[in-house]
Parts: C-alpha cells; structure tokens; sequence
C-alpha cells in the first residue's frame, strides 16, 4: 500500500469552526480598515532573504533563526515572517508615495520556524496596515483607534490591553543605544549566552530576553524615556494625548522594545491574559527609516501586524459564537424522476435567499437518502416526491428540532424558510 504522506510540523488544515472564526477576524479587519480609507494589497508569500535581513534585521529571531529559506539558481530565497518590509518593497517598487500617502492593508500566511504549540504555528496568519508619508502622530493614532474598532466589534477590547513606548528619533536611540551598552558590559559574563550576542548586534533586543537573570539586571538599566530629545519627547506626547481623545486606555511599558530593529518613536503592542503563554495578539509602531533603508527614497511610515489566529483562539476561549459551514438546506427528491425538479429548487433558492444549499447526489433508496441530508449537518430537508413535482411543491422537514412537517407552494419558500428560524 502506498504510504499516506502526514501534514509538515506546524502546519495546519482549517476547517469547520476554526476556519470560520478565523474568517471572521480577517473579514472584521478588512472592513473596518476599508471604512478607514485603508487599501488592500495583496503581497508575495515569497521574496529574496535579502529584504528581510536587511529590512527586519539580521539579529532578530524571525530572521536570523526562523525563516524558511531556500536557494533557487539566483538567489537566497525566504518564505516571509511578515508583512511590512514586502509592503515597504511594494511601494518602492511601483513608486506609490511619489505626490501620494499610501494608506494599504494586507492580509495573510506568514512562516517562521519555531516550536508549535498552540497560538504559535509555522505557518500563520496575520492582518496589517501600513501607513506612509505621515510624520505622525495623528496617524499612529488613528492606526491604534482602527484596531480598537476592530477588538470592540469582535466583542475581545475587554480582554485585549495595550502597551506603548517611545523609542524616539535616531540621535535619541544612539545616546540610549550608548548608555545601554555601557551600562551592560559591566553584566557582560552575567547575561545568558543570547544576549551577550546581542550586546553587539542589537542590545536593545536584550530588554526583550525572557531569561530570569539578565531581566534582572535589565531592571536598573537605562530607560529610553530619559534619552528623548526634544523632538522625540513632543512626537510622544502628541501620541498620548491624542489615545486619550480617541478614548484609548494604554499603559506605559519603557521596556517595549518590539523585536525588530527599524522602529522609531511610538511603538505599541496589544496583549492577552486568556492565552496562556501566546499573550501578544499584535504590534506595531512607527518605522520612519525603513523605505531608505531597503533602498527607496525616504519616507515616513506606521503601521501595525496582528495575529489572526491568536484573535480567532481568543474568541472561541470567550465562547463567542462562529457560524458553521454546514449547508443550512438539504433538498432532496424521493426518486430520480424528481432529480430534475429538485435541482430547479435549489436553483432558484440560491438566487432569492443567501442560504447555503445542497442538492442530493447519488441517487440511493428514501432511507439513504434521508440518511444523506441527516448526515450533511443541514437544519431543513426539503423533500420533493411526485405529488410535490406534479403540484410545484416542496415539504419542509426540520432535522434539528422537533416541529411537523409542512408542505407548501415553491414560491412561499423563501419566506417559510425565513419564519422557520
Ligand atoms: P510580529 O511580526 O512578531 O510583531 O508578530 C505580530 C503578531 O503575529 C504577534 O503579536 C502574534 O500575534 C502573531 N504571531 C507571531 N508569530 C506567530 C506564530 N508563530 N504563530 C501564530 N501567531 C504568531
């Protein structure tokens, strides 16, 4: 016998509910950054490694530990770990922010080789907007009031919190950058062997690291907060006062340093205590080096990147309802003589009702067939025999709950059907 060929280590088909409530959070987000004037776009899942080492930075995990890169003749190339440095590329490559301030969204599988454990997958999903040529910090706003929407509208903003940071302008990150390092060379054989690579590469990252010793000594180490210039502590300032007006509640953590290396004053991460270790549903901030950096002219730019399936894994946790993907109606004929009538039926329920609507196949006995709508998951039989084909007819049968059976003309269906709820 042929052998079956098991699904790869982190991936996942996605059906039935799960499916459908991820569905919901992809189609909640889309909608909502549509009503905010946000257009879609829809990126490659592939790219050359290239952009992301040196859009996301070669320190980082999702880089430098967990890409799924491959060689093709050419070139070095990655599956992505995420969505902003291929935008970043999109618009410099069609020049979009030429006279224009491009506002998109996108949406989609992301790979990053890490363990798999619930809410942290191999291949998953994120949502993103990315905002350019706004120097802020009415737009880095706006972005966090569009995921507020959303959080409110999927019924989650009361177990979602959110965290933000300033990282400053660059002459602000340097001097903290400085007073960093400093400070951390004199821990250098204390730090765990992570973050002691780091110290060189990206030792702002070691204000990330889980490791119990070095956040304790990461505890007295110096904050950002006091490292802003002026410029940098007016950007801020701006940016809370406008979360207060937009009645956003947010807490100060000067410890968020978000992963990746190319943010610059407001940084923001949204988190959840129902998810066991996943806490972090999204993150985001302002990235006004990025566009030069992967060779484009400069440009301002914000955005944010949220966890689609970590969303969808909180709703479920909440008990919130998803709707299911079994057929609502089931029709059937008694006999093949009705097949024809019966797909006529169907037909035309399809175009005057949003129901979705299977028509029995393959033939079979009553019994089977009967079997075969049961089965199907479907809450309404309808059931044509030659009485109802002969006198254009259908009869009702509820599979779900116990109510008697109605037969009634073709064209009262719809509204049958609409009462029967
Ligand atoms: P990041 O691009 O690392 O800021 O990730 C943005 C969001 O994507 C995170 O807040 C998570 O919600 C989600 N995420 C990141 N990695 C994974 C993963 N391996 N599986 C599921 N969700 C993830």
């Amino acid at each position: 016998m042929p052998e079956r060929s098991p699904l790869v280590r982190g991936m996942r088909d996605l059906y039935a509910e799960e499916l459908a409530s991820i569905r919901i959070v992809e189609s909640v987000f889309g909608d909502t950054l549509k009503s905010y004037g946000y257009e879609h776009i829809r990126l490659p899942t592939m790219e050359r490694t290239a952009l992301f080492s040196r859009g996301i930075g070669e320190s980082t995990d999702a880089v430098a530990k967990e890409m799924f890169s491959f060689d093709d003749e050419t070139d070095s190339l990655s599956l992505r770990p995420e969505g902003t440095a291929s935008c970043v590329r999109a618009v410099i490559d069609a020049n979009m922010y030429r006279g224009n301030q491009p506002k998109l969204w996108y949406v989609g599988s992301m790979f990053r080789h890490e363990r798999p454990q619930l809410g942290r997958y191999r291949e998953f999903y994120q949502v993103g907007a990315e905002a350019f040529g706004f120097n802020g910090p009415d737009v880095d706003a706006e972005l966090i009031r569009i995921v507020q929407d959303v959080w409110e509208r999927l019924e989650v903003n009361e177990e979602i919190t959110l965290e933000v940071n300033s990282l400053g302008n660059t002459a602000s990150r340097i001097r903290h950058r400085d007073a960093l390092v400093e400070y951390l060379e004199g821990y250098r054989e204390d730090l765990d062997a992570d973050s002691q690579k780091r110290l060189e590469l990206n030792p702002l990252r070691i204000l990330d690291s889980k490791n119990e010793h070095t956040q304790q000594i990461i505890e007295r180490a110096p904050n950002m907060s006091d490292y802003l210039d002026d410029e940098s502590k007016r950007h801020f300032d701006e940016f809370q006062e406008r979360l207060v007006r937009f009645d956003i509640r947010a807490t100060m953590n000067p410890r968020l340093v978000r992963g990746l290396d190319y943010y610059t004053h407001a940084v923001f991460e949204w988190n959840t205590e129902r998810l066991g270790a996943q806490k972090q549903v999204g993150g985001g901030g302002r990235y006004d080096g990025l566009c030069e950096l992967l060779g484009g002219a400069p440009c301002a730019a914000a955005g944010f990147a949220i966890g689609v399936d970590r969303v969808a894994l909180l709703r479920n946790e909440l008990g919130l309802s998803t709707p299911s993907y079994t057929p609502d109606v089931y029709v059937l004929a008694l006999s093949d003589d009705e097949d024809e009538y019966a797909r006529q039926v169907a037909a035309q329920l399809r175009t005057t009702s949003s129901y979705s609507v299977r028509v029995h196949q393959g033939g079979g006995k009553v019994k089977a067939r009967m079997r075969a709508a049961d089965r199907s998951g479907a809450r309404i039989a309808l059931i044509i025999g030659a009485q109802e084909a002969a006198s254009n007819q259908v009869s009702l049968k509820w599979l779900r709950i116990n109510r008697e059976q109605v037969t009634v003309p073709v064209t009262d269906l719809p509204t049958t059907l609409l009462n029967s709820n």
